[in-house]
Order: C-alpha cells, then structure tokens, then sequence
C-alpha cells in the first residue's frame, strides 16, 4: 500500500494523536494515498511532536495540524468537520502511572467519548476507525494454552486486568474505552470498527521513544532479567494497512484482531540473541512462576482486510534497527 500513491479525490479524514508512534505511520501512508489528513495534537508548536509529520511526502499540500486535547469538551469538532472517516488513535499508553484513573482511564474513556460527541455533530462522516488493541480481549481468566485460539468474540473482564500487573491500569484504559465507545456509537447510530492489535513493532517515525517500543529497547539497555509475559505482536505496516483497509472497505465492520504470533519473552531474548551474537541479553525471568503461557490469535477476520501478516523477527529487526539508530538503544 505505501507505494500506491493513488489519489483518493482529496477525502478528508482526522487522524487523533497524530504524534504518536501508530498515528505517525498512519498519517504517512494516509498522504501517499492521496488523502487530505487533518491531524490532532496536543500542541502543535511542539517540533518534538509535529516536525516528522510536517516533513512527511504530501504534507505541504495536505496535511492540516489542529491543536485538540482528549480532556477537553468539544475539543475535536473542529478537526473531525467535514472529515469522512475518523481514525481514532490518541490514548495514553504508560506504565509508570502514579494515578491510573486521573492518567489512563479518564483521558481513555472520556477522551473517546469527546471525540465521538464531535462525530455525532458531524453531516460528513462515514465511518469512525478506533485503534483498540488486544488487551481488551485477553484479561479475562480464561484459561489460555498453545492450543487455544483467541477471535473477536473475546472480551477483556476489568476485574481480571491485574492479571497483567503493572500494566494493568492501561489495559482497564483500553478495555473501557471500546466498551464505552461501542455503546455510544449504538445509540449514535455511527459507522464504527475497532482494530485490536497486539503489542506493534517496526520502524519507529517519531523523535521520541514510546511505551510499547521501550519495552524491548529496556532489553538491551542493561536489564538483569525479562518480564513472565506472553505478548501478542504485529508489524506497524500491517497495523496502519488494517486501519486504512477497516475505512475503505465498505463491508468491514465490527473488532478486527490482529497478531502475527504470540511469543513469551523468554522467546524473545533467545530471537535476539540469535540475531546479536555478542551483545549480553537478560536470561532469567523476573519470577519465579511458571511461565505465562502462549496461546493462538485467528487471523481469519483480518484476512479480510488484505493483511499479510509481516513475520515477527522481520519487525524485530526493522525496530532495534530504529531504536539505534534514533539512539534509544546503544551497541
Ligand atoms: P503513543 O506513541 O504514546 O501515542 C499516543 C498518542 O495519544 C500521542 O500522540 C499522545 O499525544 C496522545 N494522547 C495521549 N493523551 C492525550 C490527551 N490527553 N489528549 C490528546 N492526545 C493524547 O502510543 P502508540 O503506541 O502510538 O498508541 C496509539 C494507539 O494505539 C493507542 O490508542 C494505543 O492504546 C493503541 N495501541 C498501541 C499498541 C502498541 O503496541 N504501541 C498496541 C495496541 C494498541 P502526546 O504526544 O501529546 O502525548
């Protein structure tokens, strides 16, 4: 999709969170298709945040930066006028949150709301794109094993979010957000799909290093031993390709899962030691529990969205490439 560079009569859709690490990469292959993009952030004199996408092929002629923050009441009627779709990514993503309800799950939930409320007003609109994410179908108890294949029909139970610890506030974001946003929409009567994906990896578009790149970039940064998780993970191509197929395929509708596979940590170091034979990587896991185990994500529905699914250690590659470069990582 990145090199068709077809024109898509100028349609205008509204990109939220355009900073960030998926928006970037959104906004990206949304200009080369030939769209006019108009693109929220929170502070639109912040060159940290907007100088990659003002540089991006396309954005002299059709990129429009709009100042709207996800706290703020009617903060992105402006951006979403006129807009035929709206991709709906801003989300704080952390883990090192001292208020999780103040940080994560007000700006989650209400933001989504706020942004729905100025899609609500719009004439123009065909369809909302919201960037879930599989941690609103994976906390629920559910006993998980190799055998096991997760699908759309599965939902997150906020009372089992600590299943994941530390990240238990951002997953209990996202999960009430999507809840909150399929009711709103319902009621609404607004054109809405989800995509859900994984943990996503690739190429990094922005100056800054976001919460889901540190993850692997603390592997590499002296890190005596790695988490007991089971992640999910998918390329940040495919993730974009999903969104812009999700808006332009008329029949697509409802959550789309999107993983490549499901790799324990323990996986992970053994991948990246494989690929850096002289570099010292963590080789004892942060418990002593049983290891988290891996299970199967169907690729069934998102299939249908033409994704292709890029390999694992092919993003693996592309990301601690970026991460050096971009000197997040030093080797
Ligand atoms: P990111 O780089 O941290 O981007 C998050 C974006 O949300 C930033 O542009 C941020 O703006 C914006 N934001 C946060 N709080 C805001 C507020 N109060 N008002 C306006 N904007 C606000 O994270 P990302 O990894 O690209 O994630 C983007 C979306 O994908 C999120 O919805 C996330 O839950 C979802 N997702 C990510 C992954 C992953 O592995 N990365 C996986 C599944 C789903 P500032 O730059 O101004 O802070």
């Amino acid at each position: 999709m990145e090199k068709g560079t077809q024109e898509k009569n100028g349609k205008l859709v509204c990109v939220t969170g355009a900073s960030g690490f998926l928006a970037s990469w959104l906004v990206k292959l949304l200009l080369l298709r030939g769209y006019i993009v108009k693109a929220t952030v929170r502070d639109p004199n912040d060159s940290r945040k907007v100088s990659h996408l003002v540089e991006l092929e396309g954005a002299k002629e059709r990129l429009h930066l709009v100042k709207a923050d996800l706290m703020e009441e009617g903060s992105f009627d402006s951006a979403v006028e006129g807009c035929e779709g709206v991709f709906h990514t801003a989300s704080p993503v952390s883990v090192d949150v001292k208020d999780p309800q103040t940080e994560l799950i007000g700006p989650a939930v209400k933001g989504t709301l706020n942004v729905l409320k100025s899609c609500a007003k719009s004439t123009s609109l065909k369809r909302v794109v919201m960037t879930s994410s599989m941690a609103t179908m994976l906390c629920n108890g559910k006993h998980k094993t190799p055998e096991i294949v997760v699908d759309e029909t599965w939902f997150s139970d906020p009372e089992f979010c600590d299943e994941y610890e530390h990240w238990s506030g951002y997953i209990l974001s996202k999960t009430l957000a999507e809840e909150a946003a399929w009711k709103f929409v319902k009621e609404n009567n607004i054109d809405m799909v989800t995509i859900n994906p994984g943990t996503v990896i690739g190429p990094l578009l922005q100056p800054t290093l976001n919460t889901s790149s540190d993850t692997l970039a603390i592997l590499f940064n002296g890190a005596k031993t790695f988490p007991n998780f089971s992640l999910t993970w998918i390329h940040v191509k495919d993730t974009i390709n999903a969104h812009i197929q999700a808006f332009e395929i008329p029949s697509a509708s409802g959550r789309y899962c999107l993983v490549e596979s499901v790799k324990h940590h323990s996986e992970i170091v053994k991948i990246l030691s494989h690929m850096y034979p002289r570099l010292q990587f963590p080789d004892k896991c942060a418990d002593d529990k049983p290891f988290m185990p891996i299970f199967q994500v169907s690729k069934e529905k998102a299939k249908t969205l033409g994704i292709e699914f890029i390999p694992f250690e092919v993003g693996l590659g592309e990301i601690v490439e970026s991460l050096k470069e971009k000197k997040f990582v030093i080797f």
